[in-house]
């Protein structure tokens, strides 16, 4: 089966009747990227800058950063590649930046971080255009969102960056500066309620399932004495997740998701069936997701979706998703 699924490289990622789905990649290492164009997917989805950050024992100079994210963009292009800014704080800490915190997870992560650092901040947002210089698919996505404010300042800086930048090199408003699109990453639970009073800021959304799943359920995602509480198929997770498709869809702003459950085969079932059209995954999932979406058709996913939205438990979800998966062998 695995050889099978690995053949199916060259074609159409579509469900039966005929329902586009992009698959995009979740990257973080230089050196994943070799191999990964054979992957045939559009693009990435989810580029997490601060993994570089984390493997130095400084801050990468603004230099370095361009010839990071020139390599990236380089090997992508003509698809699009989502660059989420800085993203330390929580589990993830700067060796050379030391946040003592009770709670981390509740404290100086993503943008607030970026925000109160905005040498930091423009430094790699300079960086990302530099890169993007003479390119034209350069993506801004900004981590842990949690009101208006923050977007409005970062949308400032990213702003400033970009007149900097195009006086330095002389382009601005000719075709070798693309203003790049800015996005929006819905992981903290209050966004949800949010996203009209986002929408006109931005050109996308993405919703960083693995964030609000923990941020939802009030369940540290690395604890493991209560690993069993925190699952993304919990239904309250399923109904927001519908939620913010139904509200994009009448925003009229692309969505996409990079969690964790886009690159498991029940979490793309029940993310297609909402009418989510882009997923972002770790390379190792793409073959396997590609497989099952060209597998199913839309009245099997509304099937699911109906059972998955009425279930009482997560475990009833997994359960309804194992019957239906084993239907497709
Ligand atoms: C997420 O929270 O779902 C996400 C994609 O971001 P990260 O896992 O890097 O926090
Ligand atoms: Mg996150």
């Amino acid at each position: 089966l695995r050889e099978k699924v690995a053949t199916a490289r060259h074609l159409p990622v579509e469900t039966l009747d005929g329902i586009h789905i992009q698959l995009q990649l979740n990257v973080g290492m230089s050196i994943e990227h070799d191999w990964l164009t054979e992957l045939n997917v559009q693009g990435v989805g989810l580029y997490r800058t601060e993994i570089p950050f984390m493997m130095r024992e400084r801050l990468p100079t603004e230099d370095e950063q361009v010839e990071l994210y020139t390599q990236v963009l380089d090997q992508f292009s003509p698809h699009p590649v989502v660059m989420r800014t800085l993203d330390v704080g929580g589990d993830k800490p700067l060796p050379y930046l030391p946040m003592k915190e009770e709670n981390p997870f509740l404290g100086w992560r993503g943008i607030r971080m970026t925000l109160d650092h905005p040498e930091i901040f423009l430094v790699q947002i300079r960086a990302m255009l530099r890169a993007s210089v003479g390119r034209n698919n350069l993506r801004i996505l900004l981590p842990m969102i949690t009101n208006a404010e923050e977007v409005d300042e970062s949308a400032r800086m990213v702003k400033q960056a970009y007149h900097e930048v195009a006086e330095e090199y002389q382009c601005g408003v000719d075709e070798s500066l693309f203003q790049p699109q800015l996005g929006v990453m819905i992981e903290v639970p209050a966004m949800i309620y949010q996203l009209h009073a986002v929408a006109d800021k931005v050109d996308f959304f993405s919703v960083g399932t693995n964030d609000l799943t923990q941020y939802m359920l009030a369940v540290d995602r690395n604890n493991q004495r209560v690993a069993g509480l925190y699952d993304a198929y919990h239904p309250a997770v399923l109904h927001a997740l519908q939620q913010i498709a139904e509200r994009c869809r009448e925003l009229n702003k692309p969505v996409s998701v990079c969690g964790e459950l886009a690159g498991e085969p029940g979490g793309a079932l029940l993310l297609a069936a909402m009418g989510y059209r882009t997923l972002s995954m770790n390379s190792y999932n793409i073959d396997r997701i590609r497989w099952i979406i060209r597998h199913v058709e839309s009245q099997q996913l509304e099937r699911i979706l109906a059972a998955a939205l009425a279930s009482r438990s997560p475990q009833q979800v997994r359960q309804i998703i194992t019957m239906e998966l084993e239907k497709l062998g």
